[in-house]
């Protein structure tokens, strides 16, 4: 008999019934020090005191009210990305897969009001995550996403990741826009480099074709930039937004240039609960938090602590790890040995990580993780180094 919630998931046989700071309990007592952040969701951690206070202040106002009112949180929060953003522009959905769809339909919107309808086409890369909606999938592209799925939604294509060659050659008259995460999260954390970020803005500019980046799983913070795009001195014409803009409440938004977003007047687009006042009151005070040069400054200086720790690990374990990549806060520990022993061995060790492709394990600790956890999370991914290891042997 199949399962009353929808058997989608390979659930890990853990249950959690609280959380506090980096840290999960089961109902047993168990404490888990968890670097996965409900995949990079909590970005302050978990019980965080403002964000509690923000959203049981907001919960004892107004829950909800819909977007045919003024929701004055939702602008709050809207001008703070604005003022630390290149964006001039915000519409707030509820997920990663939302602001695909938006993202998808402000491009094409975006040429057929300039008179060039026929720029339909988006390019985007082997590897990528763009959620599970019907453009998310079709812009992954992968039989794994879209088997059984069909019809496929039209006008995407794949290139190997970072590929500018065949990305100079794949762009066409058609071409609306090219659609990136600047480090791919579920792809197996796989940052692209400045240098090349920097040569398809250059290229877009030159090929008139929209840049869409993906920052649900690198933004808000992660790589020690409030966006990661900003490492590479370029901007986006269109951003998505998720995962940690919440801090753990659901919401997303896709952020745009007045420019691209100008083919999105009254009537085009919508939401029933995208932007409500108890997501954007939580979302405005994660903003206040995160988007404060002394807070990314620590996030740079914690993940360079970090890395160099895992540069000993990796050393220390050469049949278990292959090597450490990633930026900031989004780490991967690419596995020798089978990717997922080495995510039991962490379990066991009472750690939390979380797969990706490419025998990646990933690291996407609280942005506010303490330098003691860091240390604890040492021990422990050791311990379970160790522990696969003895079986490697056995
Ligand atoms: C998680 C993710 C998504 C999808 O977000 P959902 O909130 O799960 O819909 C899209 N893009 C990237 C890069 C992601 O990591």
């Amino acid at each position: 008999m199949i399962p009353s919630v929808l058997p989608t998931y390979n659930r890990a046989p853990l249950s959690f019934v609280k959380g506090e700071g980096s840290w999960l309990v089961e109902a047993g007592g168990r404490r888990m020090l968890d670097l996965g952040a409900g995949i990079a969701v909590n970005v302050l951690g978990h019980a965080n005191p403002d964000l509690v206070q923000a959203l049981t202040d907001q919960a004892n106002a107004v829950w909800h009210v819909s977007n045919l009112y003024n929701i004055p949180q939702q602008q709050k929060l809207a001008d703070l990305l604005v003022d630390n953003s290149f964006a001039d522009t915000v519409f707030f959905t509820n997920s990663g897969t939302e602001s695909c769809e938006l993202a998808v339909k402000m491009a094409r919107k975006y040429w057929f009001e300039k008179g060039q309808p026929e720029k339909t086409d988006i390019i985007a890369f082997d590897g990528a995550f763009h959620g599970r909606s019907a453009a998310g999938i079709a812009a992954a592209g992968t039989e794994k996403m879209i088997g059984g799925f069909g019809p496929v939604l039209g006008g995407f294509s794949q290139l190997p990741w970072g590929d500018l060659e065949a990305l100079e050659t794949a762009i066409t008259e058609t071409t609306g826009a090219i659609l990136l995460e600047p480090v791919q999260g579920e792809g197996g954390i796989r940052p692209l480099p400045d240098a090349d970020l920097k040569a398809i803005r250059a290229l877009c500019d030159a090929k008139n074709v929209l840049l869409i980046l993906d920052e649900v799983q690198c933004g808000v913070g992660r790589t020690g930039k409030l966006f990661a795009h900003e490492w590479a001195g370029i901007t986006p014409d269109i951003m998505m937004v998720a995962k940690g803009i919440g801090g753990g409440f659901p919401l997303g938004a896709v952020l745009a240039t007045q420019d691209a977003a100008s083919g999105m007047v009254a009537g085009t687009h919508g939401s029933t609960y995208g932007g409500n006042p108890l997501a954007c009151a939580v979302g405005a005070k994660v903003m206040e938090i995160v988007a404060d040069e002394a807070f990314l400054g620590d996030v740079s200086r914690k993940a360079g602590a970090l890395r160099q720790k895992l540069e000993g690990l990796v050393a220390d374990h050469p049949e278990v790890f292959e090597c450490v990549r990633g930026t900031g806060l989004m780490i991967g520990l690419k596995c020798k040995a089978p990717q997922m022993d080495v995510l039991q061995a962490a379990y066991d060790a009472d750690v939390i990580t979380i797969p990706a492709a490419d025998s990646v394990i990933r690291l996407l600790p609280a942005l506010n993780i303490t330098d003691e956890d860091i240390n604890e999370a040492l021990a422990r991914l050791d311990q379970a180094a160790k522990a696969v290891e003895a079986n490697l042997q056995d």
